[in-house]
């Protein structure tokens, strides 16, 4: 994977909230048993948060190092084709691929019939987070939050996904943040409310489901991420994408399988608990989407094969 360096970043479409950033500031209850909001929150824990399921590593990411800044920081200026180490900045490496994954559904949603794409807001935050849908520390990993439509990513997420799960290369990276933009597609067709009634963990359930579609859904940007570009138009966001970083978001799909975590943390592996697809299954779905090119062939709730 190379980025083009004279791409111009849209930082607009990410927001760095830095420590306990968000609304009210403080680091409170993670999102799981937080307690007492039990709606909203039951419907992110159980269907639309992070990529790994709310079971995981709970605090496993909140004793990292301790000197980011408080407030965050305007990436404005640091994402700038001006600054020549732009790209070595993981929040403007990040930035554009969120760039390059809105770019595909502005023009790829409208072809669903549901309108216009309406574009969201990926918050990166250390530690802790405020969020329409109550606090959530690192530990539940990245996550949407449908209440207030935005993503939220703690960037050290990937160090963890690479020394805990193997996932090292960087295409991990988009591959992890085409995912939940999937679940903002989700919620903006409706998807998401309608699954939000079916069984929350099993193995067909509609949580499982929902979590297939999206690994999908980001099989197919990546299939037209090279096509992406940058703000002014003029300009690929990715100079290339080699069938190796293909292989690097198949790898991730597949290392973060309930199964393969159930079995990781030592337990066995118990169907009752899937809430987000098998490796096998995640890296089939992704592997659908990328060859299929198409979010149309993602139909995991028509299907008896998931
Ligand atoms: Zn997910």
């Amino acid at each position: 994977m190379e980025l083009n360096e004279r791409a111009e970043i849209d930082t607009s479409q990410v927001n760095d909230v830095g420590r306990g950033g968000g609304s009210g500031g403080g680091i409170g209850f993670p999102i799981p048993g937080g307690g007492g909001r039990g709606g909203i929150i039951g419907i992110v824990v159980a269907v639309l948060v992070a990529l790994l399921g709310g079971g995981f590593g709970l605090n496993a990411m909140t004793n990292g190092d301790d000197t980011g800044q408080a407030g965050g920081t305007d990436l404005k200026e640091v994402c700038a084709t001006s600054n020549p180490q732009h790209l070595e900045d993981p929040r403007c490496r990040n930035a554009l691929y969120v760039n390059s994954i809105q770019g595909y559904w502005q023009k790829t949603y409208p072809e669903l019939g549901k309108g216009k794409y309406e574009p969201t807001v990926t918050n990166f935050f250390q530690a802790a987070v405020n969020t329409g849908c109550g606090q959530a520390d690192s530990g539940v990993g990245p996550f949407y939050c449908p209440a207030d439509r935005k993503v939220y990513i703690d960037l050290s997420f990937y160090d963890e996904l690479a020394s805990r799960f193997g996932a090292k290369g960087e295409f991990a990276q988009p591959y992890v943040l085409a995912h939940e933009y999937g679940h903002h597609i989700q919620n903006l067709l409706g998807t998401n409310a309608k699954a939000g009634q079916g069984d929350q963990s099993g193995p067909r359930s509609a949580s499982v489901r929902l979590e297939l579609q999206a690994d999908c859904y980001a099989g197919a940007w990546a299939r037209h991420a090279t096509e992406s570009k940058d703000k002014t138009g003029q300009q690929p966001l990715f100079t290339s994408i080699t069938e190796a970083d293909i292989s690097e978001a198949v790898n991730t799909a597949e290392a973060i399988g309930d199964d393969s975590i159930q079995e990781r943390s030592g337990g066995r592996v118990n169907p009752d608990q899937f809430t987000h697809g098998t490796s096998e299954q995640r890296k089939r779905w992704f592997t659908q989407g990328y060859d299929r090119g198409d979010p149309k062939t993602c139909d995991t709730f028509a299907t008896d094969q998931l």
